[in-house]
């Protein structure tokens, strides 16, 4: 892991996130008999927590005005001690109609984080973020190239998803009101070097309203490079959401370079910890593959990626390469696409092409850097 103290050296993978800037305490930081502790640590009746979780949770305000239910005096000391801003819109962009849209966000400390909003006509998904920066250091990641800023605590990552949440409330994206049906931690950061906050993350999102925004854990996909042992703890935690590994390569001498964190934990390591996951919770684990030109789109490397899936409970998931700043790599040629993806069928292995929403808005896979 990181040397203690000290800036980590270029190329280090950096596991423990800087401590400075930590965030406010905030509702969404707190489960529910936290929360009725801290309203009455202020003096007011523990009832109050719920009210107030039920407004922000239940319908997305936060905005203590508006809460009418409760006294002006309470409404006021509960939003200035529980509901401090953390998230400050600095950017919104959109494109496909104004059904993707990219937020970027100032934290209190001044880093900065995106998410990413999808609307398809049958569901919503949230693309969010784990970490202000990333420590994983992947070459063709924009994120991976400006380094670990800090972690995001609970409140912020679900923060993102009540700001997306309130966004379909009120009808400002096309389509009428909506909800979101799905969350992805595919935005800046490895969630799992954030595991304990992520985890909070998960619970918030799926325990019923008030304690929590009552969407389904199905819903949920928690995206790694393939930290084994956070693997192996997730699937004990009872919180069954999709697993997505960013595995790249089949093999271990490309993937130590695609993905430096393999240095650590091989191939085999990660497909072993994947298993366990598969069969603690009966889900089908994702597998992540960014197709890159020449580099690992070979119809052998195909094959060598069936020979670790063939009988498993898994899915491949393609994805073209988003093209990065600096990079010389792009996306692969259409036909050797196509023979990745007939080697795979061939093998009986399942497979999609991933549809890469906000390409033109750096809003896409790897793409986000929370440049302004
Ligand atoms: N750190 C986590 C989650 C964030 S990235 C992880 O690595 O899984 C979400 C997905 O986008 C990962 O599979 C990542 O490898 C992939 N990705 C990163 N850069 C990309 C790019 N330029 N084009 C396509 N996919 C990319």
């Amino acid at each position: 892991m990181t040397s203690s103290g000290g800036a980590p050296r270029p190329g280090e993978l950096v596991f423990e996130a800087p401590r400075r800037g930590k965030p406010p305490i905030h509702l969404l930081d707190l489960a529910p008999e936290e929360r009725r502790a801290a309203v009455v640590d202020l003096g007011l009746p523990a009832f109050r927590a719920d009210q107030v979780s039920r407004h922000v949770l239940g319908r997305h305000e936060e905005d203590p005005s508006t809460w009418t239910d409760l006294p002006a005096d309470a409404r006021e000391l509960i939003g200035e001690r529980l509901l401090p801003p953390l998230l400050t819109p600095v950017r919104a962009i959109d494109c496909d109609n104004g059904t993707t849209v990219k937020a970027v966000w100032r934290l209190h400390d001044g880093a900065l984080v995106e998410s990413v909003l999808m609307r398809y006509p049958d569901r919503v998904t949230m693309c969010i973020s784990s970490q202000a920066g990333c420590g994983m250091n992947c070459p063709f990641c924009a994120t991976g190239q400006g380094g670990l800023t800090r972690n995001l605590s609970t409140a912020e990552i679900v923060d993102q998803v009540v700001a997306g949440a309130r966004a379909l409330d009120t009808g400002s994206i096309p389509g009428g009101p909506g909800r979101v049906s799905n969350v992805v931690f595919m935005g800046m950061g490895e969630p799992l070097a954030n595991y304990r906050a992520v985890v909070g993350a998960v619970r918030r999102l799926v325990d019923p309203v008030p304690a929590g925004l009552g969407m389904s854990a199905r819903g949920i996909t928690v995206s790694t490079v393939g930290l084994v042992p956070r693997i192996r703890e997730l699937a004990d935690e009872g919180v069954p959401v999709t697993l997505a590994i960013s595995l790249h390569a089949p093999d271990d001498g490309l993937r130590d370079t695609l993905v430096p964190v393999n240095t650590r934990w091989k191939v085999a390591e990660v497909m072993e910890a994947a298993w366990y996951y598969a069969e603690r919770t009966h889900r089908r684990v994702s597998i992540e593959y960014a197709l890159i030109k020449d580099v690992n789109d070979q119809a052998w490397r195909a094959d060598l990626l069936a020979d670790l899936l063939v009988g498993h409970l898994a899915h491949v998931n393609l994805i073209p390469l988003n093209p990065t700043p600096g990079s010389q790599w792009t996306a692969s040629r259409p036909e050797d696409e196509r023979a990745f993806v007939q080697t795979l069928e061939r093998r009986g292995v399942a497979v999609t092409v991933r549809d890469t929403r906000g390409r033109e808005i750096d809003g896409a896979c790897g793409q986000l850097a929370a440049l302004v």
